[in-house]
């Protein structure tokens, strides 16, 4: 089985660094890459603050949070990922971005690594076409936020080996995940099923049946769900959620996952969620204010 040591996290936004951070905390070193150098250095420091937090709040020593940043490197290129023996791409939800990653970082890989994308729908077998080795390709699908969630969905593709799902299960467990597997449909179990529910919610917000409060309340109270669909919706990020839709909508045909116009107008306004401080709250104050 591959002997997984160091990790290569493509992308540092917030799945990628949580990516990085639970696997630092486990003890792998960590390769960081995002478009630039800037980016990737900005997804390092933002895990030294959630780890700070962790600090105050007396979850770990402040040598541990040191010990689990020196493991992570950031870096601006691709290259120096060519020393890692499992990557995860955690890059921006388009098949053409992760299409033209998966070429450039192929020709750098050694043949036993193992190439993993966190894509949130697109078909893994599809994508593995873009694959240096499309049997040492696999979907490992993480939840937001990663430190926090325990779930990983492990999609294999028609190609990919048990030996690559066994390597991917024993990290999946060294990082202290649980791991279900998935097959290779659209937005495998859980998006399958959360994705359409998201995309009600903003078709009722966008109807007048309720406001922003009246939906999040009434699903949390009467559905006994820890947080509303819109809120969920801002910590997903509405691009994605939009992105995530569009898959569904393309691959399967059904229009049952056309995405709500109101959800199209959010991003189109750049209305995003929590990543870009407005989404169907706004958390530019201490609280966040439902925006309708
Ligand atoms: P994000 O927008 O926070 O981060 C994406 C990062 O990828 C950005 O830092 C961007 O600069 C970087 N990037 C874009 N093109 C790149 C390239 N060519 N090379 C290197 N880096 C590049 O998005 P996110 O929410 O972290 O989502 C990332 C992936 O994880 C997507 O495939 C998404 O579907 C999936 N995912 C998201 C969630 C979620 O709740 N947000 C949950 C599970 C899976």
């Amino acid at each position: 089985m591959t002997d997984i040591r160091t990790l290569g996290v493509i992308g540092a936004g917030q799945m990628g660094i949580g990516i990085a951070q639970v696997s630092a905390q486990a003890g792998y070193d960590v390769i960081l890459s995002d478009i630039d150098l800037p980016r990737a250095e900005k997804g390092k420091a933002n895990i030294a603050k959630l780890l700070a937090r962790a600090v105050d709040k007396e979850k770990m020593t402040q040598s541990e949070a040191d010990a689990v940043l020196a493991r992570i490197t950031p870096v601006g290129e691709l290259a120096p990922l060519a020393d890692a023996q499992f990557v995860i791409e955690a890059a921006t939800e388009r098949e053409e971005v992760k299409r033209a990653i998966f070429g450039n970082v192929g020709k750098l890989l050694g043949k036993d690594a193992i190439l993993a994308t966190n894509t949130s729908s697109i078909p893994i077998t599809r994508l593995a076409q873009a694959a240096p080795d499309a049997e040492r390709f696999i979907g490992v699908h993480f939840f937001n936020p990663v430190p926090v969630m325990v779930l990983v969905e492990i999609i294999r593709g028609l190609a990919t080996t048990p030996e690559v799902v066994e390597a991917v299960e024993a990290y999946a467990t060294r990082i202290g995940k649980t791991a279900v597997h998935a097959f290779d449909a659209p937005g495998f179990v859980v998006n399958r099923i959360l994705l359409p529910m998201l995309n009600e919610a903003v078709f009722v917000l966008g109807e007048g049946v309720g406001s922003v409060i009246d939906i999040d309340q009434g699903c949390k109270l009467g559905l006994n769900h820890p947080m509303g669909p819109l809120t969920l919706l801002d910590f997903v990020g509405l691009d994605t959620a939009l992105e995530i839709l569009n898959v569904f909508l393309t691959t399967t045909g059904d229009p049952k996952y056309r995405p709500a116009p109101l959800l199209v107008k959010y991003v189109e306004a750049g209305w995003y969620g929590r990543k870009t401080g407005r989404g169907f709250y706004d958390y530019s104050g201490p609280e966040p204010v439902p925006t309708r």
